[in-house]
């Protein structure tokens, strides 16, 4: 399975900015020469068109969709928008969506279904609040955000499928960094939950406050299959020098038991 590795910039750079990042980001890419790593980048919507003239290693995506394929929805983007650009990959469930914008589990389970009639990959992020892991209900609302999203899944769209665990406690400026061990248990718990509700692995990514000096730490944690990075990755220097640190704790990590592989 590969190695996934990207970033969200969310509400950050100029169509200009985006371009010199992600050719950036190519140039090093290629000194780094890994066909294991899959890497990743989510700029904001208005950075999209063009930029596949730009990539060939990277995935690019958006940072959210809406589930219709047009109608009167003012200022939202639709699916069959994002396929014309050639959008790689769509990320759903943000913690800054549910929580500063309400998307609820439902709408998010509406969007994943759109997204992978579509062809879209999904990047679907989940987590528990920091109130939620302190009454100890945090395994509970992971699954069940989970089950909501994907019920109804069709297999094309669970092959197309990659799941981010994190926790809304260790996100953005300010958190708390996660320790390994609560990372492990938490991705634990996605894997299990999508064994169960797939019938088969999906790749589970390690996203929240990820740096250069944790994320080795993260990435060799038997459960991981990929970081999601937002601060520490914001410049193209960080992102190459956080995956690189990354990918080789990954690779040294004691095997793990063979997985089926998207
Ligand atoms: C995020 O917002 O999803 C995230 C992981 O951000 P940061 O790495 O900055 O905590």
């Amino acid at each position: 399975m590969a190695f996934y590795f990207g970033t969200n910039l969310k509400m950050h750079g100029t169509p200009a900015q985006s371009v010199a990042f992600v050719k950036a980001l190519e140039e090093g890419l290629e000194a780094c020469g890994d066909a294991h790593v899959q890497p990743f980048v989510l700029p904001p919507f208005t950075s999209l068109p063009g930029l596949s003239a730009h990539t060939s290693r990277l995935w690019f995506g958006a940072q959210n969709m809406h589930w219709a394929a047009e109608g009167a929805y003012t200022g939202e983007i639709s699916p069959v928008m994002l396929e014309a650009l050639g959008t790689d990959l769509v990320l759903l469930g943000h913690a800054e969506r549910r929580r500063g914008f309400g998307d609820t589990d439902e709408e998010i389970r509406k969007k994943v279904q759109s997204a992978a009639r579509r062809g879209l990959r999904v990047l679907l992020c989940v987590g528990e609040s920091g109130a939620e892991k302190a009454r100890g209900t945090g395994p509970e609302v992971v699954s069940a955000q989970l089950e909501t999203a994907l019920r109804g899944l069709a297999e094309p769209g669970a092959d197309r499928l990659l799941v981010a665990y994190e926790p809304v406690w260790a996100i953005g400026e300010g958190a708390r960094e996660a320790e390994p061990r609560e990372v492990q248990v938490g991705l634990q718990r996605v894997r299990e939950t999508l064994r169960t509700l797939c019938g088969r692995d999906v790749p589970v990514l390690y996203g929240g406050s990820v740096n250069e000096k944790n994320c080795a730490a993260y990435a060799s944690l038997p459960e991981t299959d990929g970081l999601f990075v937002g601060r520490a990755a914001w410049r193209p220097e960080g992102f190459l020098r956080v995956l690189a640190r990354a990918l080789a704790a990954h690779t040294a990590r004691a095997p793990t038991p063979a997985r089926r592989a998207n």
